[in-house]
C-alpha cells in the first residue's frame, strides 16, 4: 500500500525543477536492479516468485561482502533481514530500513505493456512495482552496495528488512516485530514505502511528504437479531429496520476532530495555499482545536477526507434468509480508520452507543495500534537536506496516511517509522500504484538512488 503524495500538495506553492542527467555507474547498477526485480512477478499468490526475489537480493548482498543475510521462510512466503555491522563498537542503536518485495497482481491483458518487464519509454520506467515499491527496494539495495564498495564504515548497524506479504497479510512485519524482534531491533526505521514528492505536468514541484503516522485499520460487525416469523404477519420490530436505523445514525455521525504534530504541521502548510473558505476553516481550527465546526468543513473537502479524525463507514451488508420470512439476522461490516493514538475499544464504545440496544457491535479483526512517530529533528533534517539537494527550497510536509504499510507494526512496538522515499511523480497522471501501466519518471528514479545514498550516509556517519 502506498500513497505517495498528500493530495493537498496540489494546492500549494510553485518552485522550479532542476534537470538531472543520469550518467554515473551507480545509476546504471540501480537500473539493473530495478529491471531484475520487476522481471520477477512477486504477486500475492505466486510465493515462489517472492523466494526468487529474496534469493536474487541475497546473492547481490553477499557478492558485495555483506554476508549477514537471514532468510525467513514463513506463511508460505519469505522475508529477509540483512545486517551490516558498524565499524567498532557503536554508540547508537541500529538503523532499520524497510521495504516490501511483493506487488499487487497485474494482468498482461489489462496493461498496454508487459507488466513484468522494465520498459523505458517517454521519460518513464514502466512495470509492476515501478512505484510500489521495487523502486524503493532497489534504492535501498543500491545504496548499501555502493557504500560498501566505497569502503564506507557505518557508525551504527544498518539492518534491512524486506517483507514478502505487505500487500496482503503483513505477517512478515508482524513476526519481525514479535518473534524476530532481536534481529530487527533499532532506534528507528526509514520506510521506502511512503513519503515522496508530487509535481504538476510541465509545472512546478509541489512538495515532498515525510510520513510519520498511519491510521489504524479496524473493522466492526453490526448485528441485529430478531425472532422472525412469517412475512404475511410483520412484527413491529425487524432486524433489517433495526440495522438500517443504526447505519443511518452512523452515516450522520462525525467523530471528535483531532490534531497531532504531523497533521498540525501539515495543515499549517496547507492553509498557506488556501485563500478561500477552506483555508479560513483550517486557520480557525488551527487557532482553536476545539472548533469542531471548522474541522467539519475541512473534513468535508475531498482532498482532506479522513485527515481530521477517525472515520467509519459501512462496507458490507447481509440479512434475511427467505423472500417470505421476517429476517432473523441483519448484519453489516463497518470499516474504521482510527486516528493514531485512539484506542479501538473507545471507538467500539462510541459505535455501540450510536447503534443502540437493538444492534450488537463487535470486533471483526484485531487492529494493530499505530502511535504517530515523533518528528525527530535529525530525521527531518536529513530528509530535507537530501530533497533540497535536488529541489532547493521545496516544501517538506509531515504526512499521516489514511491507509497503512508494514510501518504500523514497527510503530506499534515502539520503533518510530519515517516514510522518507525521495521519488516523485506527476500528479495525477502517475498515481498508478496497484493500477494499470504503473510507472515512475526516469529522472525521479535516478534522483531517488542519490537521495537514499545521501540519507543513509547522513544518519549512520
Ligand atoms: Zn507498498
Amino acid at each position: 500500500m502506498r500513497r505517495t503524495i498528500v493530495a493537498g500538495l496540489l494546492a500549494s506553492l510553485a518552485f522550479p525543477v532542476l534537470a538531472q542527467t543520469p550518467t554515473d555507474p551507480w545509476h546504471a547498477q540501480g537500473r539493473e536492479l530495478l529491471a531484475d526485480l520487476i522481471a520477477i512477478p512477486t504477486v500475492t499468490h505466486r510465493t515462489e516468485e517472492v523466494k526468487r526475489s529474496v534469493t536474487y537480493l541475497k546473492g547481490r548482498f553477499e557478492k558485495a561482502g555483506i554476508n549477514d543475510v537471514i532468510v525467513k521462510d514463513h506463511d508460505g512466503t519469505q522475508s529477509m533481514i540483512v545486517r551490516w555491522k558498524a565499524a567498532g563498537k557503536p554508540k547508537k542503536k541500529p538503523l532499520l530500513l524497510l521495504g516490501h518485495l511483493d506487488v499487487v497482481e497485474a494482468l498482461p491483458t489489462d496493461w498496454s505493456r508487459d507488466p513484468f518487464k522494465l520498459i523505458e519509454e517517454g521519460g518513464y520506467f514502466y512495470g509492476r512495482g515501478a512505484i510500489d515499491m521495487k523502486n524503493g527496494v532497489a534504492a535501498i539495495t543500491n545504496t548499501i552496495l555502493r557504500l560498501k564498495a566505497e569502503g564506507y564504515k557505518p557508525k551504527r548497524d544498518i539492518i534491512i528488512f524486506f517483507s514478502g506479504d505487505e500487500e496482503t497479510s503483513g505477517n512478515g512485519a508482524k513476526r519481525a516485530t514479535t518473534e524476530w524482534r532481536s534481529l530487527i531491533d533499532a532506534e528507528y526505521a526509514l520506510n521506502a514505502d511512503a513519503g515522496g514528492g508530487a509535481k504538476l505536468k510541465g509545472g512546478p514541484m509541489l512538495g515532498f511528504g515525510l510520513q510519520t503516522s498511519e491510521k489504524m485499520y479496524q473493522s466492526f460487525s453490526f448485528e441485529a437479531r430478531n425472532p422472525g416469523g412469517h412475512s404475511s404477519r410483520p412484527r413491529p420490530d425487524n432486524a433489517i429496520y433495526d440495522l438500517s436505523d443504526a447505519l443511518k445514525r452512523l452515516q450522520a455521525h462525525r467523530f471528535e476532530p483531532m490534531l497531532n504534530d504531523t497533521t498540525r504541521a501539515y495543515f499549517q502548510f496547507r492553509q498557506k495555499g488556501e485563500k478561500g473558505a477552506l483555508g479560513d476553516a483550517m486557520r480557525r481550527w488551527l487557532a482553536n482545536p476545539a472548533d469542531g465546526a471548522a474541522a467539519d468543513i475541512v473534513e468535508a473537502d475531498p482532498t482532506e477526507v479522513g485527515s481530521t479524525r477517525t472515520r467509519c463507514v459501512a462496507t458490507r451488508l447481509e440479512g434475511g434468509h427467505a423472500d417470505n420470512a421476517l429476517p432473523q439476522l441483519a448484519k453489516a461490516t463497518v470499516n474504521c480508520r482510527i486516528f493514531p493514538g485512539v484506542e479501538a475499544k473507545a471507538v467500539m464504545a462510541d459505535l455501540q452507543k450510536l447503534a443502540g440496544d437493538k444492534v450488537t457491535v463487535s470486533y471483526i479483526d484485531t487492529a494493530t495500534p499505530s502511535p504517530p512517530s515523533p518528528l525527530r529533528p535529525d530525521v527531518v533534517k536529513a530528509y530535507t537536506d537530501q530533497v533540497h539537494k535536488r529541489f532547493p527550497g521545496v516544501d517538506i510536509v509531515p504526512q499521516m496516511s489514511a491507509g497503512a504499510t508494514d510501518g504500523l507494526f514497527f510503530r506499534s512496538v515502539g520503533i518510530p517509522v519515517y516514510g522518507v522515499d525521495g521519488a516523485w511523480i506527476v500528479v495525477p497522471d502517475d498515481e498508478r500504484a496497484h493500477g494499470r501501466d504503473e510507472r515512475i519518471p526516469v529522472e525521479a528514479y535516478y534522483g531517488n538512488l542519490d537521495h537514499w545514498y545521501g540519507l543513509v550516509k547522513a544518519v549512520t556517519g
